[in-house]
């Protein structure tokens, strides 16, 4: 299966490289070089079926052929920097735009479209490294990335990222999966999970996704996820919501989440035979309700709807390079500095 799967050959013209990885309780990850892509979680459900839970395409060459960034590391900088540029110092800094006059996701060629090699791998982890020159989408300085993916035997996945620059940049990674804790999402959508967000605030934005007012209180609209609630509950009640078809917003998480001890958010299934807890050292999460998914290839070689999957992406708040008062770390990592960031996916499975 896995050899058709990656059979073709990835956009540099060399063939994909897949690797998997497996723990005793029967679950199985699998991993790609090109993007460092996270293509497959399949969670054994204790009565010998296995449920896959990320969404993804049913060949390696479709990863190519779409703009979802599914289960990709994205970088060097996730999410939006608005106009694409910044100021450093006296300074300004032009980056390469890839939605409209803004950079998303490291601009046109970031890091989810680049072959990282693997360094070290065996069933339970995969590193992957990359080299990104002076300059990369109108970055400075030469940064060294690292990806490792670890699979538990308590079905943690746990993502560490590792990054060296030889000029101050900012550099801000994530993983860009979609998860449908009740199956894949290409017969069900992904709003009747539930959700719990552990932050009091989030970042209103305007209809390109673009920062638009301060860090505002999540009470009284449909932005608080700070109990348990179904996605699909209070989805489009609110304008912050409409300008972007639904959820598309990073949300300043609780400091507590940071020191790793308590999650940044809970996803369970409608179901509820599987739940997954996020924990992370960012001081951010985005969470993308797959608004625009609409025309994405599937696993099954149709497409997948709008809202077929939910992606909760570990990061700096969006625009960050232009908004340094924000109460975060500086994700602008000095020349000759290393910018280190975990994220782990903890899934439950019910008997
Ligand atoms: C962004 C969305 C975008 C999606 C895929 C998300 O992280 O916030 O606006 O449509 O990535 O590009």
């Amino acid at each position: 299966m896995l050899e058709n799967f990656a059979s073709g050959a990835a956009p540099d013209g060399q063939p994909f490289q897949l690797t998997v990885l497996r723990n005793a309780a029967g679950t199985e990850l699998t991993l790609m070089d090109w993007g460092a892509t996270w293509i497959s979680c399949r969670l054994a459900l204790g009565n010998g079926t296995l449920r896959e839970v990320l969404l993804g395409c049913a060949t390696a060459a479709d990863y190519t052929h779409q703009a979802a960034y599914l289960g990709a590391t994205v970088g060097r900088y996730a999410n939006r920097i608005a106009h694409s540029r910044y100021r450093q110092g006296e300074k300004t800094v032009l980056l390469t735009s890839s939605q409209g006059e803004h950079q998303l996701h490291g601009g046109p060629q970031g890091f989810d479209k680049r072959r990282w090699q693997r360094v070290s791998h065996d069933e339970q982890q995969v590193t992957y490294r990359l080299h990104s020159a002076d300059g990369d989408q109108g970055f400075p300085g030469n940064v060294d990335a690292q990806v490792q993916y670890r699979l538990t035997e308590d079905n943690r996945v746990e993502i560490a990222y590792l990054a060296h620059t030889d000029k101050d940049c900012p550099i801000n990674l994530t993983n860009h999966a979609y998860f449908n804790l009740d199956g894949d999402g290409s017969t069900q959508n992904a709003l009747g999970q539930t959700l719990q967000l552990f932050a009091d605030r989030y970042l209103p934005v305007d209809s390109e996704g673009i920062p638009c007012a301060d860090l505002t209180p999540v009470e009284a609209c449909g932005m608080d996820f700070r109990q348990p609630k179904p996605l699909n509950r209070d989805l489009l009640k609110d304008r912050c919501q409409q300008r972007v078809k639904g959820y598309d917003h990073a949300y300043l998480l609780h400091v507590t989440c940071q020191r790793c001890e308590h999650p940044a958010a809970i996803l369970t299934a409608a179901d509820k035979r599987v739940s997954m807890q996020v924990f992370t050292d960012a001081p951010a999460l985005q969470l993308y309700s797959g608004n625009f998914l609409g025309g994405t290839p599937n696993r099954q070689g149709g497409e997948y709807a709008n809202y077929a999957g939910v992606a909760l992406e570990s990061e700096f708040l969006p625009d960050s390079p232009n908004h340094p008062q924000w109460p975060q770390p500086s994700c602008v990592i000095k020349a000759g500095g290393k910018y280190v960031s975990r994220t782990t996916y903890a899934f439950e499975v019910t008997a």
